[in-house]
């Protein structure tokens, strides 16, 4: 997997597809992820991961990549790095089994959703027991809300009333319905999980013959165990800082066209935006451009696939000699210097290869954000496009202003 760790697949493996290969996972006629069977056969963390992989829309050779490094390929520095980090985390590599044993837990949680958690009451209706009645109470049938959350040998988990009380107050029916009222109501979520999830497990060592805590210490055992987790997993900080000076769009020399591009990631929604603006020599607006892309893919991704389109576009209008402007200082020396990567930026970098054969003259050019305001704006302008916009000669009316004062800042 493309992450630092755990490096491989954590997913449990279902028997039936133990010799399936990756290309079941994509759809043969559109050459994109099949998202539901991608959905159905991976823990949510990785079915995201390998959803956020670009594919590319011609068939490529499988090949090997370093992932510790942004070009792909392996340097001494990054491996030392890596080795480092593995060191650090190697007093936790028990803490790895447990990570995945939660995640498998949580994994099953989605089961006891979907209501197919190997309860008592599901075993008996696929014919695997006769008797559906719960082990701990002996009193009503093990369904999956009632070996979880209702059984009244439980009350000791789920005492704690300032955390729990609705439980004595409100009634559900199934333990999905439990799970989306917790969800809506942002109730101690990741609490309630952890401690479902060692319930699970505590049963199911007892059923199994094999040493098991107390229920009396599960509710403690979940919050320390929850305690380690947000110490090791920290929520993201962001620092960013100003930049210090200003610098203006510029028109370009009379014969060429100025071709500025800029992407937005859209995390929460898993989009990303392509702005495109193409102006000529004394400013004007030759088209311009804002698609929604339907995958929060890496930014460099993303930054690629937008030169793709606005080379794409240009070319599309009968452009042969233009200057390509972005603000990404590593995309403008990546095609400068025809960088080869060896990872998935790859995969999109070789469609760039197609598209600037077209042009008889084409330069690259580094500008900072302040002046690729046009582009970025329509880049952000993509989340409320359905697909993609082209406006010719024109740009939407809320970019006048921007556009005003790009020309104002040159003349
Ligand atoms: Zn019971």
């Amino acid at each position: 997997m493309s992450r630092k760790y755990p490096t491989k697949v954590i997913s449990p493996i279902i028997d039936s597809m133990a010799d399936a290969r990756v290309e079941i996972l994509i759809d043969e006629a559109t050459h994109r992820w099949n998202h539901s069977v991608i959905d159905g056969v991976f823990i949510p963390e990785e079915a995201e991961l390998i959803k956020s992989l670009p594919l590319p829309q011609q068939g490529v050779e499988d090949r090997l990549f370093w992932p510790f490094t942004q070009t792909g390929t392996y340097t001494s520095k990054s491996g030392y790095r890596f080795l480092k980090s593995k060191d650090e985390s190697s007093d936790s590599s028990a803490r790895a089994v447990e990570d995945r044993e939660l995640w498998q837990g949580i994994w099953s949680l989605q089961r006891a959703c979907r209501n197919s958690l190997p309860s008592k009451e599901n075993l008996v209706r696929r014919t695997v027991i006769e008797n559906p009645l719960c082990d701990r109470c002996s009193c009503a049938n093990e369904s999956a809300l009632h070996a979880l959350w209702s059984c009244g040998e439980l009350d000791v988990v789920w005492e704690d009333l300032t955390l729990w009380n609705c439980r004595n107050s409100l009634s559900f029916i199934t333990f999905k319905e439990l799970l989306s009222w917790l969800i809506k109501h942002q109730h101690h979520l990741e609490l309630f999980l952890v401690t479902v999830w060692s319930i699970w497990t505590q049963r199911n060592q007892v059923r199994l013959n094999k040493p098991s805590c107390s229920p009396h210490l599960i509710s403690q055992l979940a919050k320390e165990r929850l305690q380690e987790f947000q110490a090791v997993n920290p929520h993201p900080s962001s620092i960013r800082s100003a930049p210090p000076t200003v610098q203006k769009w510029k028109p370009p020399d009379h014969e060429l066209v100025k071709i500025n591009c800029d992407r937005a990631r859209f995390a929460k929604e898993n989009r990303a935006g392509i702005g495109v603006v193409i102006r000529n020599s004394e400013g004007l607006v030759l088209g311009s451009l804002s698609k929604l892309v339907l995958q929060a893919y890496s930014p460099l991704e993303i930054e690629v696939m937008a030169a793709t389109t606005a080379l794409d576009f240009a070319s599309d209008l009968g452009f042969q000699r233009a200057i390509l402007e972005i603000d990404s200082l590593v995309l403008v020396k990546v095609l400068s210097d025809h960088t080869e990567f060896f990872s998935t930026v790859d995969l999109v970098l070789d469609e760039i290869g197609h598209k600037v054969n077209f042009f008889n003259e084409l330069h690259y050019s580094h500008v900072k954000r302040e002046g690729n305001i046009v582009a970025h704006i329509l880049a952000r302008h993509a989340i409320r496009v359905s697909d993609v916009v082209v406006w010719m000669e024109d740009v939407p009316p809320p970019l006048f202003p921007v556009l005003l004062a790009d020309i104002a800042g040159f003349s």
